[in-house]
């Protein structure tokens, strides 16, 4: 028996499509695969491999538990992280896995081998023992390993939707991007392997809704044909965020968007520039007139403070934006949280701003008639820390149950401000 975990709610983790492709895979090599969330894994029982998807670092904290618990239970399991944060940093995790696999398994039997026992593979990390690693992927994304049959239900955070996935890694150059640096380099699907996945996976997920998987919708060369077909499958397109300077007249027309949600992540044009955001203003200026064009209610923008060599006149530059688009909208909503230097981009050495509360709170004053939301602050500065941290953490993260007790614990011991200050783990990982 063979268990797939992803640490956080049901709802959660049917939105993430790592959880239906492993699904996918694993039951391809003929195992009894099952799918556990939050709220049932408690049930695994007598599993040989439990295999725990990691997205989000803040999701740790409710793996560790997970892990505690199912260890006695599953005494003879061998438990094995993958996902993003593996690629980005597993040292923090070092003392509670067995096995970490690095980057993306299809087109490999990476899992079949590590559920034989077979670690000779190079993309495999065991604690104290790995010197190096070397990430895998698949060179082309093929249909073979791709989900049809998805577990879907209305609480998913695309609702009941079919996840297709479009492309994977990101032909842009945005210096903060992990997942630029991770899925490094971009692949997109074949528009005649989407008009088949998307048809088959409609009709066998029962659903009527499609949600759009990339890193940049738009950057698909053939995403108007693909909504174009969509529409004549007459389903509900859901995109993930778009460029601004990808959005077009046809594509807002083929996509029949209530809400456009773009990310110019810094508001000014110069900091744009030096994140290499290369979204310029008349960029988002023509997607704010496309989308009045097109009956759209609500625009939703995504900004980040704390970003090198920010100013004071950068933050009243964001404002003023945000205040130009809400002229011209109805409802406007802003999301806003600090950048977080990861590792593997130009920004893994650069300090965690603590001034980006301060900042969030004042352009949260000063903008009257728009919402603004923002995250925890312990929130953004656990997820800091662990992107960069080291194998110590696992100290600090035995004892804590979430990321409040986390960064109290950090504070009490006076070393939250140095792990805050830049890169603390290196592993020799290729990427
Ligand atoms: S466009 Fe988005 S996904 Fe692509 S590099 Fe920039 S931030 Fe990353």
């Amino acid at each position: 028996m063979i268990s797939i975990i992803y640490p956080n709610s049901f709802k959660a983790g049917i939105a993430c499509l790592a959880t239906h492709i492993l699904l996918t895979h694993l039951s391809k090599f003929g195992y009894n695969v099952g799918a556990y969330f939050l709220e049932n894994y408690h049930l695994v029982r007598g599993a040989s491999t439990i295999f725990i998807t990691l997205q989000y670092e803040n999701d740790y904290f409710n793996a560790i538990k997970i892990i505690r618990e199912l260890r006695e239970k599953n005494p003879n399991a061998l438990f094995v992280a993958g996902g993003p944060c593996v690629m980005e940093n597993l040292h923090p995790l070092e003392d509670f896995f067995d096995v970490f696999i690095v980057g993306e398994i299809e087109d490999s039997d990476v899992m079949d081998k590590v559920v034989r026992r077979d670690f000779s593979d190079s993309c495999l990390y065991i604690p104290n023992k790995t010197k190096k690693v070397k990430k895998i992927y698949p060179k082309r994304l093929g249909i073979e390993d791709y989900p049809i049959k998805q577990m879907t239900h209305e609480k998913g955070a695309y609702g009941k939707a079919f996840l297709l996935e479009i492309g994977r890694g990101c032909p842009r150059r945005c210096r903060f991007c992990l997942a630029r640096a991770i899925y490094y380099p971009p692949r997109f699907r074949k528009l005649d392997d989407l008009i088949y996945l998307a048809e088959r996976g409609v009709k066998e997920s029962k659903v009527n809704k499609v949600a759009l998987i990339a890193p940049s919708v738009g950057d698909y060369k053939y995403i108007v044909e693909l909504c174009n077909y969509l529409n004549e499958l007459n389903v509900q397109i859901s995109p993930s965020s778009l460029r601004a300077d990808t959005i077009t007249d046809d594509l807002l027309r083929a996509l029949k968007l209530k809400t456009l949600t773009i990310a110019p992540e810094a508001g000014s044009e110069r900091l744009r520039e030096y994140i290499r955001k290369d979204i310029s203003l008349e960029d988002i200026r023509n997607a704010i007139e496309l989308a009045k064009k097109h009956g759209i209610e609500k625009v939703k923008l995504y900004f980040m403070v704390g970003i090198p060599t920010e100013t004071e006149d950068d933050i009243k530059e964001l404002i003023s934006l945000c205040e130009s688009i809400k002229k011209e909208f109805r409802k406007v909503e802003i999301t806003i949280n600090p950048l977080i230097p990861k590792p593997h981009t130009d920004f893994e050495n650069v300090p965690f701003d603590i001034e980006s509360k301060r900042k969030i709170r004042f352009i949260e004053k000063n903008l009257k008639n728009v919402k603004v939301e923002y995250e925890n602050f312990n929130s953004m500065l656990s997820q800091a820390v662990l992107a960069r941290g080291d194998k110590k953490l696992g100290n600090y993260l035995k004892i804590s149950k979430n990321y409040s007790e986390f960064v109290r614990y950090l504070k009490r011991d006076k070393v939250l401000d140095e792990y805050l200050k830049g890169l603390k783990a290196k592993t020799e990982m290729e990427l």
